[in-house]
């Protein structure tokens, strides 16, 4: 029998392994469009590829999976981060977790990923077509099982021919990215970080949590990247133009207004230049303080209970305007694609066309950063990989 996997990224090499591991009589043949493979791994993380995450802190999936949580914790039962990261260990990748709960290769370098893929595609006889682009299924009529594993595609048209065999298709729009702000005097503090903030868009559920970075463009960080993923959607019916506030507490109003109260009480004299609350990094202090029109000079002892209130509300409701999606782009995943409501959700088999599958981030599945959207394309790769193993083994068997 013969598998046909479309797409030699993560998803559709970690399934050809896998079902080749399980049935080594299966001829199995993965075709890439481009002369590369890998390309995302390779660059992922930065170069180190974080290739899964502890999930230590993870209580709900939902917080990690915007798109497709459910069906992930279904799946997750089958494959999930321990056994990937037992996956790759006994495949001859070591693994270590950072403090952060972010699982990369020990040797800090997305390459042995690569080689360990590679290695097993020729020790287990996989066949790698390069070049070879796919886009509707008369050429591959003579492979029992076809496998899509194509991963994001930002547009809707090459998802046609896919949805003309009957397949709901999700709209797809850009997810994990950072925001464009107009606003000098922000970007003159370019390099700053602050390691508890809150972002969110006003008038709305979206919110997110964690270190921000300020840019020469506008604000990134993980709790900007957060913030774009959860609202991916809102943002692109948006345009991408709406309003962002940053509590760069991460406390809330009275927590604020107490722990300034405090500190004024033991610092009566002080100017408020002086002061460094929250332990903000000088300049955002002095450009908060600026943005607010808050005289640097004022004491502690001076200050009208005005005053405190406007600063209690700048820190925790710092009102900015998105201007747009900033082009430059850590990680990026794409939101959208094939619906789940057109997969079995056991074996991620088409509902319209059988012997077909889908794996990876073709799927309506991304996830936060940090390890999930790799976790995503194991696990659903993994799942794909079983159910032709089954069909497999029980037509052999008869
Ligand atoms: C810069 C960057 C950094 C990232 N870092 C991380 C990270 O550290 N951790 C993490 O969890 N996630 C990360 N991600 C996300 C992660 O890379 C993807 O979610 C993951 O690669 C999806 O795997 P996939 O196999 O589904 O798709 P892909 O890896 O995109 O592979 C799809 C493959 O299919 C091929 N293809 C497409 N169409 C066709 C066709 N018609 N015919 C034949 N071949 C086709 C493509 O050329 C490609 O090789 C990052 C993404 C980017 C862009």
């Amino acid at each position: 029998m013969k598998t046909a996997i479309v797409g030699g990224g993560a998803a559709g090499f970690f399934l050809a392994i896998n079902l080749k591991e399980q049935c080594p009589q299966m001829d199995v043949t993965i075709f890439e469009r481009s002369s590369h493979v890998l390309r995302k791994v390779k660059v992922s993380g930065g170069g180190r590829c974080n290739c899964t995450n502890t999930f230590a802190d993870v209580r709900d999936l939902s917080a990690v999976y915007p798109r497709g949580h459910r069906l992930m914790k279904r799946l997750m039962k089958g494959f999930d981060q321990h056994d990937a990261y037992a996956w790759f260990e006994s495949h001859g990748v070591p693994l270590t977790e950072q403090e952060d709960q972010c699982v990369f290769p020990a040797a800090q370098d997305s390459q042995v990923i690569i080689d360990c893929f590679l290695r097993y595609c020729h020790r287990l006889g996989i066949r790698l077509c390069l070049n070879s682009i796919i886009t509707d299924l008369g050429a591959l009529s003579d492979f029992d099982f076809i496998v899509l594993t194509t991963g994001g595609q930002p547009r809707i048209e090459n998802l046609k021919w896919l949805a003309d065999m009957g397949h709901e298709i999700v709209p797809p729009v850009p997810s994990l990215f950072t925001f464009s702000i107009q606003d000098q005097a922000l970007h003159n503090l370019m390099g700053t970080v602050v390691e508890q903030t809150t972002v969110y868009i006003p008038a709305t559920n979206y919110r997110a949590s964690g270190p921000l970075l300020i840019t020469h463009w506008g604000v990134s960080g993980p709790a900007i990247l957060k913030l774009s993923s959860y609202a991916a959607r809102y943002l692109a019916d948006s345009s991408y133009q709406v309003p962002l506030a940053i509590n760069w507490t991460g406390l809330n109003e009275e927590e604020v207004r107490q722990e300034l109260q405090a500190l004024f009480a033991v610092h009566p004299k002080k100017q408020l230049s002086s002061l460094r609350p929250f332990d903000l990094p000088t300049r955002l202090w002095a450009y908060l303080l600026a943005k607010e029109e808050i005289p640097p000079s004022l004491t502690s002892d001076s200050l009208p209970k005005k005053t405190l209130n406007r600063l209690v509300n700048l820190l925790t409701a710092d009102n900015y305007a998105i201007a747009s999606r900033a082009p430059f782009k850590d990680e990026f995943v794409t939101c959208g694609g094939i619906a789940l409501s057109s997969v079995n959700s056991g074996t991620l088999e088409s509902k319209h066309r059988p012997g077909l599958f889908f794996a990876g981030e073709l799927l309506d599945i991304d996830g936060v950063t940090g390890g999930f959207n790799f976790q995503a394309a194991w696990t659903t790769a993994y799942t794909v990989a079983q159910a032709i193993a089954k069909s497999f083994l029980s037509e052999k068997n008869m």
